[in-house]
């Protein structure tokens, strides 16, 4: 169990597929909603000592995210935002 300096802003990206998960560590409850929602397993539970809650999320796998927006969705206090990375141009279309 860690101590946690909460922070309104995490981010993280994959540079795999460019999409990334912001958390408001200060907004999240810890319910656990998005953890059990994720299709792809990507978030996780930690827990912490200095909140009330007792746990926050973190991004577990930012790679195996889909940005599907299902956590952003479902997050009761607004504590994810989803940022999908840019749609790739396609090649050999003239515009
Ligand atoms: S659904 Fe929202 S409040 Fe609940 S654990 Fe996830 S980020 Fe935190
Ligand atoms: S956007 Fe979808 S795949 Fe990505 S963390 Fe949220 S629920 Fe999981």
């Amino acid at each position: 169990m860690g101590v946690l300096a909460p922070n309104p802003s995490v981010i993280t990206k994959s540079e795999k597929t460019g999409h990334a998960l912001e958390i408001n560590e200060v907004m999240c409850k810890g319910c656990t909603i998005c953890v059990e929602i994720c299709p792809k397993l990507c978030l996780e539970m930690v827990d912490v000592i200095n909140r009330w809650e007792g746990a926050v999320v973190r991004v577990k796998d930012i790679d195996a995210c889909i940005a599907c927006y299902l956590c952003e969705h479902e997050c009761p206090d607004f504590a994810i935002l989803v940022h999908a990375a840019p749609k790739a141009k396609k090649k050999g279309v003239e515009a």
